[in-house]
């Protein structure tokens, strides 16, 4: 048999119900769904808050909630390297073998196509809402942001002290200790 499997590649800082609702319906299209989180090395910083593990639990947890089946999915954390040329190799080497890619970001459309690989760019949905960047903006200003992720997120980010962790980073005195 052959297995079509698909590649979707996000930050996943944090997950969100856009994440959910393309991951949805991506399954509908292919056997297996390798969900890529970007960046996995960064984490506590104002665009990257949540470590790799983090967005793992988040991953899998928001995955049962929504009754998706386990075998049907692969949750890979992928590092970021300095050469873009080149991360096309290393995301082949951290992965199950994938057919066809689903991105909406250029530089990962560029790189796989030039790398022949196929690039899907699924729609979005709702983005004036569902995007990382609005969650993490409505947690630093205490807004609702609850209401754009699944319930599993939110024990999650309560789990690890997220939001009490995200403000904290905010704050000009704990970024000035890093410089
Ligand atoms: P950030 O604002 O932090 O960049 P993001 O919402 O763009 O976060 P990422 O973690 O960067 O999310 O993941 C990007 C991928 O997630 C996109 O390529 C797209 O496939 C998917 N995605 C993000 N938001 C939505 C959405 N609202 N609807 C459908 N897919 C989405
Ligand atoms: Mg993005």
């Amino acid at each position: 048999m052959n297995i079509k499997r698909g590649l979707l590649i996000g930050r996943i800082q944090p997950l969100h119900n856009g994440h959910m609702s393309v991951i949805q319906d991506t399954l509908n299209e292919v056997d297996e769904l390798i969900i890529g989180i970007g960046s996995a090395d960064q984490s506590h910083t104002n665009s990257n808050p949540f470590t790799s593990g983090e967005r793992v639990l988040m991953l899998s947890k928001a995955l049962r909630e929504y009754k998706v089946d386990p075998s049907r999915y692969y949750i890979i954390p992928l590092e970021d390297i300095a050469c873009n040329s080149l991360w096309v190799g290393h995301v082949k080497m951290l992965t199950p073998p994938f057919e066809k890619v689903y991105s909406g970001n250029s530089l990962v459309k560029q790189l796989f196509r030039e790398n022949k690989i196929e690039v899907v760019q699924p729609p979005l949905f709702n983005r004036e809402e569902y995007s990382g960047t609005e969650v993490r903006k409505r947690i630093l200003n205490n807004e609702n942001w609850e209401d754009l992720v699944p319930q599993s997120v939110i024990e999650v980010i309560n789990e690890i002290d997220g939001v009490e962790r995200m403000q904290n980073l905010n704050k000009k005195e704990v970024s000035e200790l890093i410089k």
